[in-house]
């Protein structure tokens, strides 16, 4: 797959889109000027990867739009070497994009053949990020705890297992909801242990399947 002159064009155009929208976060909107959209999109849909929407991906998910990446991305108030966790790898799209601002990643993903692609794309550009099959709602033990957590799919609640894996002053994204509409929720664990919830709008994600989820 080539990343041509038009691509880089395009790509331009969409970040002066972003910022038109209210992007400010000049860290975010540089590593989605580096990121090539068009690799995450099936072929089918590839011409469209620089329009500012949401398209299907495999397995009935869908690469989220890229507004929706940049405000989410933004909200993390991320710092180089930081211990990330997303919840829903989906294209890779969004991992890409914390891996260009330096996180140290770990994703989950529950449908294999997501799954499978994200790994093999992530890796083929050289992003190291850990990616894990199975059910992110209740988190991924094993690294926690973590600076940050990303969610990109719409949960009924916040899960606990999240507050739990964060670090003292760590930052959960999160859309929460039911299943047609969700807040952007930024939840802040403070050094004393106490949790303050900011609403940050509304979004619309597929669902977070699970345990903890629908
Ligand atoms: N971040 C993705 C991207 O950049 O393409 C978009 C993700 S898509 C909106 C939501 C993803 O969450 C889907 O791939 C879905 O399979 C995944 N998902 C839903 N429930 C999950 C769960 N419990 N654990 C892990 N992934 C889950």
């Amino acid at each position: 797959m080539k990343d041509t002159y038009k691509h880089k064009g395009l790509r331009k155009r969409l970040i002066e889109e972003l910022i038109h929208k209210g992007v400010k976060d000049e860290t975010v909107l540089q590593a989605m000027l580096h990121v090539p959209r068009h690799f995450f999109f099936d072929k089918d849909f590839e011409d469209f990867a620089y329009d500012d929407k949401a398209y299907p991906i495999a397995d009935g998910q869908t690469i989220s739009q890229p507004y929706t990446v940049a405000v989410q991305s933004s909200l993390l108030q991320l710092k180089p070497g930081m211990k990330v966790l997303e919840i829903g790898t989906g294209s890779g799209y969004q991992a890409a994009v914390l891996a260009e601002m330096k996180a140290r990643l770990y994703s989950v993903e529950r449908k294999k053949s997501l799954y499978q692609k994200a790994q093999f794309l992530l890796n083929s550009l050289g992003y190291d990020v850990q990616i894990w099959y199975g059910d992110g709602s209740q988190g991924w033990p094993t690294h926690a705890p973590y600076d940050r957590i990303i969610v990109t799919a719409g949960a009924p609640e916040i899960p606990q297992a999240y507050l739990e894996q964060l670090k003292p002053n760590g930052i959960l994204v999160i859309p929460v909801g039911d299943q047609d509409n969700q807040r952007m929720m930024r939840v802040i664990k403070h050094e004393d242990g106490t949790i303050e919830k900011q609403d940050h709008g509304p979004f619309r994600f597929v669902p977070l399947i699970g345990n903890e989820g629908w």
